[in-house]
């Protein structure tokens, strides 16, 4: 069994550590929120005062931050390169930039220090049951030793190289938002055809027009008008803007993604700051009446 530094105990970070727990490593956490350190330790883990604490020591450090800033400055400050003994392996597993996790692997490697990125899809519910899709990248060798830790969340996925991992759970989240948003659209004309919306998606998930919206999104948190997938829409949108800026770098067609950002940001920016990503399909219901007009 392994000591793990788990650093980023939000939504997804806390049961993620608490699986760990149960299969039986030892796991030192450290997030900014007090609350959090405080879930971790009721659960039998370490809560440290400070990233540096949290690493002093373990074999495996695990980031479930916010974003690419957040991952270097944390693992990219002088306190914790120092703390960092030789050989560890960091497994950023925060949905960060493909091109700047490179380049944290190519600081990193000249210390001794290994990386690999290994992002997840399935959300809260998958992090609690371990049922997650971990997107890993990385060499070889430092996957086959990221495995035994990564098969506590779910089914590990080998995308390629240091970098594929978030690459490719930016486009997975580029797909899952844009079908979000095309599917509220489509309800939203259903029901004023009077098509019944429970009706229309029992529908669709018995056809080709089905998607990860239609069949957990919609069913779970829209219609009941709960609202708490536990996804913030600022995160998703985050990775929607990694998604089109790496079609971007490689020339690839991008208009439909480019038209779903900016839908994505004009809600980002007309809801609260923590709005849950589902909201995406209450704000669209609302630009109903402003289009009906526009387009008379
Ligand atoms: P979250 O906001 O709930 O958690 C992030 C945590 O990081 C917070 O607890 C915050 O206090 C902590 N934090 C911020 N800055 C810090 C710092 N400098 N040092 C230590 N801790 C710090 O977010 P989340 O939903 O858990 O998502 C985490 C990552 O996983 C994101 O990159 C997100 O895009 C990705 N993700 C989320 C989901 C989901 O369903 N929520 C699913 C897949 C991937």
């Amino acid at each position: 069994m392994t000591t793990i530094a788990f650093i980023g105990l939000g939504n997804m970070g806390t049961p993620m550590a608490q699986r760990l727990l149960a299969a039986g490593h030892t796991v030192r956490g450290f997030d900014v929120a007090e609350q959090a350190k405080a879930r971790l330790a009721e659960a039998g883990g370490t809560s440290c005062s400070s990233p540096a604490e949290a690493v002093d020591g373990a074999s495996a450090v695990i980031l479930m931050l916010p974003n690419s800033d957040v991952v270097e400055g944390v693992i990219l400050s002088p306190e914790v390169n120092a703390g960092l003994a030789a050989n560890t392996l960091v497994i950023d597993m925060s949905s960060s930039e493909p091109l700047r996790s490179r380049a944290l692997e190519q600081r990193l490697r000249p210390k001794g220090i290994r990386f690999v990125d290994a992002p997840v899809s399935g959300g809260v519910k998958g992090a609690e049951n371990g049922a997650l899709t971990v997107m890993a990248g990385g060499t070889d060798e430092d996957l086959a030793e990221a495995d035994a830790i990564l098969a506590c969340f779910g089914t590990v996925k080998r995308a390629g190289q240091v970098g594929a991992g978030h690459a490719a759970k930016a486009l997975n989240n580029l797909m899952s938002a844009t079908h979000l948003l095309v599917s509220s659209e489509a309800i939203l004309a259903g029901q004023g055809f009077g098509v019944d919306p429970e009706l229309l998606l029992q529908i669709v998930n018995g056809s080709s027009g089905k998607s990860g919206s239609t069949e957990n999104k919609w069913p779970n948190f829209i219609l009941p008008g709960t609202y708490n997938s536990g996804f913030a829409l600022k995160l998703m949108l985050k990775d929607m803007k990694i998604a089109v800026d790496l079609a971007d770098q490689v020339h690839a067609a991008s208009r439909l993604s480019h038209a779903a950002v900016q839908l994505w940001e004009e809600a980002a920016a007309e809801l609260p700051n923590n709005a849950d990503h589902t909201e995406i399909a209450r704000w669209v219901a609302a630009t109903s009446q402003e289009s009906a007009v526009s387009h008379r």
